[in-house]
């Protein structure tokens, strides 16, 4: 099969270098990525998924997976090989009465939410709309419904995947566990079902703190989340400000019934506050409070999954966020407190949801210039933060230099090898190697 052939073929667009819209087709969301591949097969559905399989099977091509764009490694864009392009297959379907959603392979949270929220429905998922549903969901998935519906993964029920091989595999129960959080190691998925809860609106939004209060209001943020209550997500970030002084930003998701939740009122009362963005509004709207723009900016991100913040690495976390003398990105700090820890440990591998927090160090950047720097310094926070590290590192938000080791210790000894097991019955031959990979052995 060649290029003509495979143009012929497909029901989708194919993009070669030399093509309009080659370049915009190529860019994630991370800038630093910069690759140039030697075809883009824009696929519809899972003929076309087959047919692009083969084709670089038939050319030697290795293979990238690309829905949302956003892995910060650039997982799904490769230099020279064959890129499987799902962003034109975004459909979501919605059974209002079964409350489950179909999500095709190139969906995007925005996607997702628009279609489930007609409904009053909801899904807990990523909290910035392009983000792909499908590379979110197989490496874990955080956002601002955490603590009330647990990670994304445990929310999957079902799954329709296309093999290297160009099988078409409706997922069973151990393809189902491997898929929560195992990451585009199997196949390519073409649907993804989820589990949907009501939901019609949230108190939520962001709350900002400077100065001399940030340590107090983070430490308040710790405590409130520490009684983990359920009905209450929560994430904080530090970062600096122009005199390079910490700042916190917390962003509360309330979806109780109290109308002045304590949680809330403590976090409102924290010293340091400068802004309250907090108010009940839908949800939609909660989900579009950290759009971030696409391709733009250079990013590099490391971090540890913690079981305790101590005043030691508060300490830590405050002194390297001010350590590069200009503003290094932010420390995203994740509280996976809540429904995380009721899933059955049987129905998932991955081990991190024991954890208390998930902390990042998130280098962002626009000039090249700087690459250097500003990776040293997410790589030297991320050293900082390790001896409280547990469980591995975070798939979703690894670089590509992480070793096999850290995505080995998210899942346990015993699990890899499972999840090594199906990697051998449904990619062999590691078809699917640009990713946190899971090696057939
Ligand atoms: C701005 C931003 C916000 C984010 N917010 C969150 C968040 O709130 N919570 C969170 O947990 N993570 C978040 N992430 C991390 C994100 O979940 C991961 O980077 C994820 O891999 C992105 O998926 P994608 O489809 O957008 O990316 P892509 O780069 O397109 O895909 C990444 C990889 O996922 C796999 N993949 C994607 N789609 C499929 C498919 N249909 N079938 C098989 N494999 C597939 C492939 O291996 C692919 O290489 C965020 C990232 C960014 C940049």
């Amino acid at each position: 099969m060649n290029v003509s052939d495979l143009k012929h073929a497909l029901t989708g667009p194919v993009i070669l270098p030399e093509e309009a819209g080659y370049d915009a087709a190529r860019r994630g969301f991370n800038a630093l990525v910069d690759r140039r591949p030697a075809v883009i097969a824009r696929c519809l559905g899972r003929d076309d998924v087959a047919t692009a399989f083969a084709f670089a099977e038939a050319n030697g091509l290795e293979v990238a997976v690309r829905g949302g764009g956003h892995n910060p490694a650039g997982h799904c864009v490769l230099d020279g090989g064959l890129v499987i392009d799902l962003s034109q297959m975004r459909t979501v379907e919605v059974d209002p009465d079964a409350r489950i959603a179909r999500a095709a392979g190139g969906s995007t949270w925005f996607d997702f939410d628009t279609a489930t929220q007609a409904f009053g429905l909801v899904t807990p998922g990523g909290i910035v709309g392009s983000t792909g549903v499908c590379g979110l969901t197989l490496g874990g998935g955080i956002g601002h419904l955490t603590a009330q519906h647990g990670l994304t993964c445990d929310n999957l029920v079902g799954a329709e995947l296309v093999t290297p091989d160009g099988s078409v595999v409706e997922a069973d129960e151990e393809l189902l566990w491997a898929l929560r959080g195992g990451g585009g190691n199997f196949g390519v998925a073409t649907r993804l079902e989820f589990r949907l809860h009501p939901l019609d609106g949230v108190v939520g939004g962001v709350l900002t703190y400077a100065g001399d209060g940030v340590r107090e209001a983070f430490r308040t943020f710790l405590d409130v989340v520490a009684g983990a209550p359920r009905d209450l997500s929560c994430q904080a970030v530090l970062g600096v400000d122009e005199a390079l002084a910490p700042t916190l930003v917390v962003i509360p998701c309330y979806t109780g019934s109290a109308s002045d939740p304590e949680e809330l009122r403590a976090l409102r009362s924290a010293p340091g506050l400068v802004d309250d963005g907090v108010r009940p509004r839908p949800f939609a709207e909660q989900q579009s409070l950290l759009d971030s723009p696409y391709g733009e900016q250079r990013h590099y991100w490391k971090g540890h999954f913690v079981n305790e913040l101590p005043d030691e690495l508060v300490d830590v976390l405050l002194e390297h966020v001010t350590a590069l003398g200009r503003p290094p990105g932010d420390i995203l700090v994740e509280s996976l407190h809540g429904a995380p820890k009721d899933v059955d440990a049987g129905s998932s591998a991955l081990t991190y949801r024991t954890a208390a927090f998930n902390v990042s160090a998130m280098a962002t950047w626009r000039d090249p210039a700087l690459d250097e720097e500003h990776i040293a310094w997410s790589r030297e926070t991320a050293a900082a933060i390790q001896p409280w590290s547990v469980s591995g590192g975070y798939a979703n938000y690894m670089q590509a230099d992480e070793p096999i080791e850290r995505v080995r210790a998210a899942f346990g000894a015993e699990p890899f090898e499972r999840l090594q097991a199906l990697k051998r019955r449904y990619d062999p031959q590691n078809v699917l190697r640009r990713n946190q990979n899971i090696p057939p052995g």
